[in-house]
């Protein structure tokens, strides 16, 4: 029995094979991703029924674009879909992902597993020439609410705070610029988004060993208070010790080794907002979701507005005030696609204070 969906510019297939129609913006942003960065060599390294590689040949123009799936019956239904689609010249293999990745290369891989996609890190940065884009579900060990598994999957400790999400995708670029730099691959993030239950990262890749050492100067630490939320950014491959919060005293823990370098590159998103526009994969909540990333401001983590007003017993306004208020008195300050109520700022804690406590 066929069960057939629309997505995009594709007719599918999805009988018997994974399809969550809740990652179609994913998807469109993926396809917008390939059509901006000009990309020809796709492999879908985890297809299912093909949908994501399947948009990118149709919608994107890659010239190559490889689907791979290790169960027989995704196989044939990205066969049948490819078929649907006129889509025949793309290649259809069948591989265990990790086996396909050591063997052959690919300008850009994109990993979209079921959960995490730590299994499939390292042969991954090996195949992926310019390109790798992730996708990474299990967002409770990323974000610090499962602790031990966080662990065991990136070889970072997450810190359960008001910024998980950011967190989360910082942990994930982390993990995910060790591994190419274990193979002398310097990685560039060029979009990074926490999006429903998934982090979504693209990433450029610069090949050579100096690459790889610049890149790792972007890791650090992050060293979180208990008591009152400040945290501070700490770089270097030096874990700093946990010690006592400068601002009120408490005890403060250490969260990393985590990304602390640019998650955004508002060129390369501008041109995928520019290939969005009229095409299949374009939808108002892409484009809203994209235009934030890009006016993000380049900090790592940021503050909860409505946990800063209860901390300051201060009656809150709106985050997009505050983020007025601060740019006013010169402070950088920004909103942030990861919370409705984040605001990213270079502004210290005391001057948050006086600003949401001023009469
Ligand atoms: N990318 C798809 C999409 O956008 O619709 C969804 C992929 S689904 C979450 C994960 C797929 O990975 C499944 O179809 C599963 O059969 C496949 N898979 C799991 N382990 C694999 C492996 N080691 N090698 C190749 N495919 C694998």
């Amino acid at each position: 029995m066929a069960e057939m969906v629309v997505e995009g510019a594709v007719t599918l297939n999805v009988e018997g094979a994974f399809y969550n129609p809740r990652m179609r913006l994913n998807r469109d942003l993926g396809v917008a991703m390939v059509r901006a960065l000009g990309i020809s060599d796709y492999l879908d390294a985890l297809a299912a029924s093909g949908a994501r590689g399947l948009r990118v040949a149709k919608e994107a123009g890659a010239a190559a674009v490889a689907l791979n799936d290790v169960s027989p019956r995704a196989v044939a239904l990205i066969r049948e879909n490819a078929r649907l689609n006129g889509l025949v010249g793309c290649e259809v293999l069948s591989s265990n992902a990790n086996v396909l990745l050591h063997q052959r290369r690919f300008e850009a891989v994109d990993l979209d597993p079921f959960g995490s996609p730590a299994p499939f890190l390292a042969a991954a940065a090996r195949s992926a020439l310019d390109y790798l884009f992730i996708t990474a579900t299990d967002t409770a060990p990323l974000c610090g609410a499962h602790l031990k598994s966080g662990i065991r999957k990136y070889m970072a400790v997450p810190v359960k705070a008001e910024h998980h999400r950011e967190m989360g995708a910082r942990i994930l670029l982390g993990a995910a610029a060790r591994e190419l730099a274990r193979v002398d691959k310097g990685v560039r993030p060029l979009l990074t988004h926490a999006t429903d239950h998934y982090v979504r990262v693209y990433l450029g890749i610069a090949k050579g060993a100096k690459s790889a050492d610049r890149a790792l100067e972007s890791m650090g630490y992050l060293e979180q208070c208990r008591s009152c939320g400040l945290w501070r950014t700490v770089s270097g491959v030096g874990c700093p010790s946990s010690g006592k919060c400068s601002f009120c005293g408490g005890r403060a823990e250490v969260a990393g080794p985590l990304w602390l370098g640019p998650i955004q590159d508002p060129g390369v998103i501008g041109r995928a907002l520019a290939a969005m526009e009229g095409s299949a994969a374009r939808s108002d909540r892409g484009v809203r979701l994209l235009q934030a990333c890009a006016d993000e401001i380049d900090l790592p983590m940021y503050y909860d507005h409505h946990r800063l007003c209860r901390r300051f017993k201060a009656t809150p306004g709106t985050a997009s005030d505050l983020v007025e208020e601060l740019r006013s008195l010169g402070w950088s300050a920004s909103r942030t696609h990861f919370s409705g109520v984040g605001v990213k700022t270079d502004a210290p804690i005391e001057v948050l204070r006086e600003v949401l406590t001023a009469p």
